[in-house]
């Protein structure tokens, strides 16, 4: 029988940070939808599909296709940035996604790519498919990718040269120390690439974005008011999150057993991401700052930067004291009463939809800073790279769910007393960003909701798509 829903094909460009929220997108077209979803996955290398579904579970409800890596070694060089690495390998993936939907006996009529993947639009435009760009982090950073072809001027003159703080329409002025690194250097292929990326996406159907309404509503806004003013081209925006992973049931896990024994927002959660890593001397200064809080705390340890991976080889503190190298000495065995240290990944959604956890340590990438403010967990903030400072920015100065460093955790570090400070404000339980956490979690559970803001903006990009090709 000939399915009469449309079929979406969505592309995500490599990392799990980027592929979680477009499987969430591909879950919510099919099951609030009744679409049909391929989803087309750039590998950077040999990753199996059963790696992948360990890492993001998720039921067979999407058709899920890894585009094999490219070999991108001869067009980048040591001195290339991620954001370029990344252009560059989707670019080069289009030939084999033009394959693959060849091949396709139910042909897609809906193209999603995420922010890397803009130029993939060649191909929606060849099939006469629908094409939405969908930005899987803030409206802040939507907006400042739109502007960049209009504020670049004053990037140069004023931020770069001077490093005044720069001004997007509808979001706080952004610090330098805050900014997004690819906008310090018009020279650069990272520039290059952004600035391409943030014209081609005005050229879409529509353009969906992680956030919603009453997140950034002041935002969203003024991205309006800017399209009336000529200043962004006329392509709808659509808030259609929060979407985070779901927790998948499943046998507890060792970390949350510990989480069940200990009091209702009494555990801070540190982690940095799917790759984040410290120095060696930060690494010290936090574990040091977390002892002396006295806080109980959860901590997803990985090598530092300078170290040797090996090291990583130790269990969760829960048995025995193997307490590597770059801990300090004892450490393990000091803290097993009030803390876990977990190397290297831990199941994070389920710890911080655990009532025990009051707090998030974050590296700030925003599917992190998402999971927190779902379960009205405030956070510290701690970023690393991306847009990670202007995520941080937005969290503290804006949306007032989280504090921060006086410091700048990737150009100096930040000391024990300053963490565990730090560690004592947020866990304090009449702190007002706990309370705004707390209004935020039911704000994202109204927006999902039938009849919510994001559930209506979906449910508008749905219809779209339907009728375009009745
Ligand atoms: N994550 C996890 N366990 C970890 C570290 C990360 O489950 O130990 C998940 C986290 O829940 C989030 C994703 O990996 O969904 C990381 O995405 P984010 O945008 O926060 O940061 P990125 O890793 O892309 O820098």
């Amino acid at each position: 029988m000939q399915n009469t829903k449309p079929h979406a094909a969505l592309l995500s460009s490599p990392g799990m940070g980027h592929l979680i929220p477009v499987l969430e997108l591909g879950k919510r077209l099919v099951t609030n939808h009744g679409f049909t979803v391929t989803i087309f996955f750039v590998t950077t290398e040999n990753f199996s599909k059963s790696q992948l579904l360990k890492q993001t579970p998720c039921p067979d409800l999407l058709n899920i296709v890894l585009l094999p890596p490219v070999d991108v070694s001869s067009l980048i060089s040591p001195t290339t940035g991620i954001l370029a690495q990344l252009a560059i390998m989707m670019r080069e993936a289009l030939p084999q996604l033009r394959s693959a939907i060849l091949a396709m006996e139910f042909r897609p009529t809906v193209l999603i790519v995420d922010f890397f993947g803009t130029e993939a639009m060649v191909i929606a435009d060849e099939f006469n498919m629908l094409k939405y760009a969908f930005m899987t982090s803030t409206a802040w950073f939507l907006a400042l990718t739109l502007h960049m072809p209009t504020i670049d001027k004053a990037i140069e003159d004023n931020h770069v040269k001077n490093q005044q703080a720069l001004l997007i329409p509808g979001c706080k002025s952004l610090e330098f120390r805050d900014t997004f690194e690819p906008v310090l250097d018009r020279n650069d292929q990272m520039y290059i690439e952004y600035k391409r990326m943030g014209v081609e996406m005005q050229k879409f159907d529509g353009i969906l974005v992680n956030t919603w309404q009453d997140l950034e509503g002041t935002t969203l806004g003024a991205l309006e008011d800017e399209k009336r003013l000529g200043r962004v081209a006329q392509v709808p925006i659509y808030p259609v999150g929060p979407l985070i992973r779901e927790i998948t049931p499943g046998p507890k896990s060792e970390v949350i057993e510990w989480l069940d024994m200990q009091p209702i927002e009494s555990v801070i959660y540190v982690s940095f991401g799917s790759g984040g890593a410290l120095s060696a001397k930060q690494t010290t200064e936090l574990a040091c700052g977390l002892e002396s809080s006295g806080q109980r705390f959860i901590w997803v340890v990985r090598p530092p930067i300078e170290g040797d991976s090996a090291a990583t080889v130790f269990k969760t503190n829960h048995g025995t004291d193997d307490t590597p190298d770059f801990l300090p000495d004892g450490f393990l065995t000091r803290t097993r009463k009030m803390g876990l240290v977990v190397p290297l990944w831990a199941p994070q959604t389920e710890i911080l939809s655990h009532p025990s956890v009051g707090g998030f340590v974050s590296h700030c990438g925003w599917n992190s800073a998402l999971e927190s403010i779902v379960n009205g967990v405030p956070m510290i903030t701690w970023p690393l790279y991306a847009e990670q400072g202007m995520n941080a920015a937005m969290l503290t100065e804006d949306i007032g769910v989280a504090i921060r460093s006086k410091s700048l955790p990737t150009k100096e570090v930040v000391g024990r007393e300053e963490i565990e400070a730090m560690v004592r404000t947020i866990m304090d339980k009449g702190d007002a960003r706990r309370a705004r956490a707390k209004t935020l979690k039911s704000s994202a559970e109204k927006a999902l909701s039938k009849g919510g803001s994001s559930c209506n903006s979906l449910a508008h990009v749905a219809n779209d798509c339907e009728t375009a090709f009745k």
